[in-house]
């Protein structure tokens, strides 16, 4: 199975499709129900908007309530083909509600148009977040693969282990880099390589972990399990 991803700067964001999809009202919203403050909908919305730069259309006009205007990711709705035009057409026909922004007003009943993070022919990602903005307290290192996270004993019953930092070399010529962590660490290596980063750590399902010559120090069934795909037509 082909499992592509972008090994670089902006990650997935620069090969994937562009299509701009926000989840629905009702999955944030339970996703607060769970116990997450600030994950509602309600709450969400004013990060989604502050991450793009809507660009009207003659046929498409910014519905400012749920679009934003100055964020780092440049979004366009592309043209419809025509027969997609026709298609388009038919579900209205047949009683499809017409939703201009179904895909990012969080409610995917219906028929409409999708944005794509590309406009004027240049497609953007997530690392215009880091270009946009001058921060001064980010330093970005590419060429480095992390390997593990260090985790050190901690005399906590209910955590025995605290992460430090981690584990990395030199993509370029094999060097072991080690960077120590002052106040935490955040992992978002992706889909594929978060789990597999936690593993290599010794941070997964204990029986699998053994199985595969890793000693594991926190036995967490779920770590790399669970994927779910999604189909599009
Ligand atoms: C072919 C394809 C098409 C898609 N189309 C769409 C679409 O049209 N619309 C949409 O919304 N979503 C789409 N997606 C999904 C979307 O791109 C991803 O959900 C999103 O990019 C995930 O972001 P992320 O930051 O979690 O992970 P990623 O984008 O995977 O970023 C992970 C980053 O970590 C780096 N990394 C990984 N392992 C290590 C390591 N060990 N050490 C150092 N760095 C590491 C990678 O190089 C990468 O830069 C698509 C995905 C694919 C693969």
């Amino acid at each position: 199975m082909a499992v592509p991803r972008g090994r670089l700067l902006g990650g997935c964001s620069a090969i994937n499709d562009t299509f701009v999809t926000r989840g629905t009202k009702a999955d944030y919203d339970r996703i607060a129900d769970m116990g997450n403050p600030g994950w509602s909908w309600k709450e969400m919305l004013p990060f989604f908007k502050a991450s793009e730069t809507f660009h009207s259309t003659e046929w498409h006009q910014a519905d400012l309530d749920i679009h934003g205007t100055d964020g780092p990711l440049h979004i366009s709705m592309t043209p419809l083909a025509p027969i997609s035009e026709k298609i388009l057409e038919s579900f209205i026909d047949s009683g499809f509600d017409y939703k201009p922004d179904m895909f990012v007003q969080g409610d995917y009943e219906g028929v409409g148009h999708i944005g794509r993070t590309v406009y004027n022919g240049i497609c953007t990602t997530s690392a215009d977040f880091i270009h946009k903005y001058e921060r001064t307290n980010l330093t970005v290192r590419t060429d480095v693969f992390v390997d593990r996270i260090i985790l050190e004993k901690n005399n906590e019953k209910e955590c025995p282990y605290k992460a430090v930092g981690v584990e990395a070399h030199d993509d370029t010529n094999g060097q072991p880099i080690i960077i120590k962590a002052r106040k935490e660490i955040i992992l978002s290596a992706g889909v594929y390589n978060s789990p597999m980063i936690l593993m290599h750590s010794g941070i997964g399902w204990e029986k699998h972990l053994n199985e595969v010559g890793i000693d594991c120090k926190v036995n967490l069934r779920g770590v790399g399990e669970n994927l779910q795909d999604h189909l599009i037509v």
